[in-house]
């Protein structure tokens, strides 16, 4: 029987949209790393103008 992570090994991130932190999912496995809202929902109502790479609230 194969073992999942815990719950509480999962990497987290802050959704970029309502700020919620949200855990990773299997279906980010691939881009985890470009993953930047927590749902689908979320990802529609950012403005088109935030959806640049160069995103203001990844910079230090
Ligand atoms: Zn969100």
């Amino acid at each position: 029987m194969p073992r999942a992570p815990a719950k509480a090994d999962l990497p987290t991130k802050t959704c970029a949209h309502c700020g919620r932190p949200f855990a990773w999912r299997k279906k980010w496995s691939r881009d985890w790393e470009q993953v930047r809202y927590c749902s689908d929902a979320c990802r529609r109502k950012v403005p088109a103008l935030a959806k640049r790479e160069d995103e203001p609230w990844q910079r230090s």
